[in-house]
């Protein structure tokens, strides 16, 4: 296995990687990092969670350091696009993390902040710009910043950002920025909208795969229990309780399924909080903070509102919903078993969902053994809508201990 200074890295990126604890570069870094060095175009298959960021950030690091010594105005050499604020602020800290000892400098924009802040920050100058497309396309139209010196463009999370709405937004943006230049598109997961919109930016780019497509990440074990929908509150609280997980993040569909839920855990004695987009900036980050620092014991978070949230060493995500779009499911248990951790992604499923769970089956190409809960089978008789293919066939009973 190669070792990061093998790359030819600048010594001054070498210095922050190895401060960072990083030892050897993760499977994502040992392909893309030699490629993107060569100035190519690169699309790339990497969950979050792998180490993707760092996998564009340090060559195009490497790059700019190189090409700053003849630097004396400052502007946006390296714009990142990111689908959320949760995102941009995480891929905005790795980039000033790795480039510590380099003098570049770094900036972040995204909405649901003030303006002025950022104008400030902007006309400063900044070499590396990381953003969400809505609030960019805001200073675009502000003049506040230049987009015509950008040699490199990263799109991360390209998936989630058409699944999100951003097509019309990211052609706006690629009408300010020079048609030559690098393009790197990284995405958990392809379709067709993602392939016709990296054929249409990306010149003879270089496919890296690191994972399988569409695949989750190996190292997280993902459980089914079926139950009936009026009892998962009850569930929840006794998992985390009985188990004693001490930092769990768990799924719903709604805003109001989060706030709800959170408020019935607190009544269990579980502290809770929720995040969702009605959440202010301010409150999301704090809560995410509490729940770093342990001092929250379960998240309950809609899709949006957990994009790009990194959390180290985090061992249990709960599905309490199954999500509408089957590759959120991807990205919720992407949350756990991060950069070589093992994690359990446990998934309630009801018996109207089961439909949601055909859908994920077909993109994580696996199926999930559903199992009973002991103490929380379901009640046949109730909550019951006639699902896709025969119950009885794909039911397994669970018969052993309950996992830990
Ligand atoms: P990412 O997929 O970029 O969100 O990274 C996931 C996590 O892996 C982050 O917490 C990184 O700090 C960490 N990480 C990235 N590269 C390495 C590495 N080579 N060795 C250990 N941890 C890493």
């Amino acid at each position: 296995m190669k070792s990061f200074s093998s790359f030819g890295l600048n010594p001054v990126l070498l210095k922050a990687v190895d401060e960072q604890g990083y030892q050897l570069p993760t499977p994502i870094q040992e392909a893309t990092i030699p490629v993107v060095l060569t100035g190519q175009d690169v699309l790339a298959g990497a969950q979050t969670g792998t180490g993707k960021t760092a996998a564009f950030a340090l060559p195009l690091l490497h790059r700019l350091s190189e090409q700053k010594l003849n630097r004396t105005n400052r502007s946006v050499a390296i714009l990142v696009l990111c689908p959320t604020r949760e995102l941009a602020q995480q891929v905005g800290e790795s980039f000033r993390q790795y480039g510590a000892y380099s003098g570049i400098s770094v900036g972040v924009v995204y909405g649901g902040v003030s303006l002025n802040i950022q104008i400030k920050e902007l006309r400063d100058g900044v070499d590396v710009l990381v953003a969400t497309p809505g609030r960019l396309l805001d200073h675009l139209a502000r003049k506040t910043v230049i987009l015509s010196d950008v040699t490199s463009l990263v799109f991360d999370e390209a998936d989630r950002m058409l699944d999100m709405g951003f097509l019309d937004d990211i052609n706006q943006i690629l009408k300010s920025l020079p048609k030559e230049r690098q393009t790197l598109m990284f995405s958990a997961t392809f379709d067709d909208s993602l392939f016709a919109l990296s054929r249409r930016l990306l010149i003879e780019p270089q496919l890296i795969e690191v994972n399988q497509r569409n695949a989750a990440a190996g190292s997280v074990e993902q459980i089914a229990y079926e139950v009936d929908k009026s009892r998962k509150r009850e569930v929840t609280s006794y998992l985390i309780g009985s188990r004693n997980w001490h930092q769990v993040l768990i799924f719903v569909r709604s805003k109001k399924a989060a706030d709800s839920l959170s408020a019935e855990l607190k009544k269990d004695g579980i502290d809770a909080v929720a995040i969702h987009g009605d959440k202010s900036q301010g409150a999301r980050e704090r809560a995410l903070a509490e729940f770093k620092e342990g001092k929250i014991r379960a998240l309950v978070a809609t899709d949006v509102a957990s994009r790009g949230l990194d959390i180290q060493q985090l061992k249990y995500v709960i599905n309490y919903e199954l999500p509408h779009n089957a590759e959120d499911y991807i990205h919720r248990i992407g949350r756990t078993g991060r950069a070589g951790e093992n994690g359990l992604a446990v998934t309630l499923l009801s018996a109207d969902e089961s439909w949601l769970l055909d859908a994920i089956h077909k993109i994580i190409d696996t199926r999930l053994l559903q199992q009973w809960l002991p103490g929380f089978e379901p009640d046949l008789t109730q909550d019951f809508t006639p699902p896709a293919r025969p119950r009885k066939a794909s039911r397994k009973r669970y018969r052993g201990k309950p996992r830990s």
